[in-house]
């Protein structure tokens, strides 16, 4: 990780997270004009690099929008009203997805999680089975309960049935791997402000040949999310609309970034500070909220203890240390506490974060040893 200045808050949240240096002075520089030969040359580069995170060959689709403007891009593309899906509901972000399609007028079939629990690949097959959907909408890493789903067996199981793959990869893609073509996912969203290490602002969705042939006839209304139009201008150097071009100029410099430290390093990182995270959490003497064949390596969510009250903490934490971690969603508001670790983090940062969590925890009535929990961190990272 390259060494850059301490930012005034240290941000251990799930989006937005940390900006390297490089990608902040991209932000800072003058924009330039998006129908010219230096915006086509940066779109090309950023569009191979974000092929090369998805780990594909399809066409990656670069949207000024949050994550959800990506994942709605993604599923109005591809359906029609009236058509059967399959949606996971894993968490909010499952529910956010079932959601989008049933506004658009799909005819929603909900396969609904335990909080905390991955969807049995069973769970999948039969519903596709049950109600002859020809999608299955997913979350890769279910955000709010800190979770991450096993993409490759449901996707081999919706493939099996024959249905379009249709995976929201916002938090995860970038910090943990995802094999867009090794697994057959059709239309992949990710969004700018997590792994990528980027404000929030861009979306980006991958598109299989079987997507493409399924927006040929989807008929779910689209203007500013058209994917044919944005592919078709994609082809010419640009985007249909004009884009964030700073935020393109940033997506390069971290994209910069991620290649010099390597794939493979990104992830190893990403999986330590996981580790780190939960075996720390568990030496303050918390429960982890996730199931542990299915916790994620960029948020860990931590069951509250009972005489706790999280949002004492996480304000506490965040006016006492700068440092800001989060709260649950929903209906895990006030049960959960998320920590998360992904984009630019690193070991210290963690180990600043446990020690100030249980320094926190101590005064709010929980006795805990900050030192001890930051050893089994570092012993298990
Ligand atoms: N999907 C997942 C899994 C997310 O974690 C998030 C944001 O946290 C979103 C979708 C929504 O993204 P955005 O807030 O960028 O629209």
């Amino acid at each position: 990780m390259p060494a850059d200045p301490a930012p005034t808050e240290l941000l251990m949240i799930p989006g937005p997270t940390n900006v390297p240096a490089s990608a902040l002075a991209a932000l800072g520089r003058p924009p330039i004009y998006h129908r010219g030969e230096e915006f086509a040359r940066l779109l090309a580069s950023c569009t191979e690099g974000l092929q090369r995170v998805f780990q594909t060959r399809n066409d990656v689709l670069i949207l000024t929008a949050s994550g959800t403007g990506a994942v709605e891009a993604a599923i109005v593309n591809s359906l029609s009203p009236g058509d059967r899906v399959v949606a996971v509901r894993s968490g909010k972000f499952g529910e956010r997805l079932a959601e989008i399609a049933a506004i658009f007028g799909a005819e929603v079939t909900s396969v609904d999680v335990e909080a905390g629990k991955a969807v049995e690949p069973e769970q999948v097959r039969a519903a596709l089975l049950r109600s002859g959907a020809k999608a299955l909408l997913f979350i890769q890493n279910e955000t709010s309960t800190g979770v991450c789903q096993d993409v490759a067996a449901i996707a081999a199981v919706a493939r099996e049935q024959g249905a379009l793959v249709v995976v929201d990869a916002v938090s995860g893609m970038g910090g943990i791997p995802v094999q867009t073509d090794g697994w057959g996912l059709d239309l992949v969203a990710s969004g700018s402000q997590k792994a990528f290490m980027l404000p929030p602002g861009l979306g980006f969705v991958s598109v299989s040949e079987a997507g493409w042939e399924a927006a040929k006839r989807a008929r779910m209304p689209r203007l500013y999310f058209d994917l044919p139009a944005a592919r078709a201008s994609l082809a010419k150097g640009q985007t249909p609309f004009t884009p964030n071009v700073n935020m393109l100029m940033a997506l390069e410099a971290v994209l910069e970034v991620m290649f010099a430290e390597g794939m493979e390093a990104v992830y190893a990182r990403h999986a330590s500070l996981a580790r780190a995270c939960r075996a720390g959490m568990e030496a303050l003497g918390l429960s982890l909220f996730a199931d542990p064949r299915h916790a994620s390596d960029i948020v860990t969510a931590v069951a509250a203890p009972p005489e706790i009250d999280i949002k004492a903490l996480t304000k506490a934490v965040r006016s006492r240390h700068r440092i800001v971690i989060t709260g649950g969603q929903g209906e895990l508001q006030g049960k959960i506490l998320r920590v998360a670790h992904v984009g630019m983090c690193t070991m210290e940062d963690l180990l600043r974060t446990i020690r100030a969590i249980a320094e926190e925890l101590a005064a709010l009535g929980h006795p805990c040893s900050a030192e001890a929990a930051a050893l089994a961190a570092m012993g298990a990272g």
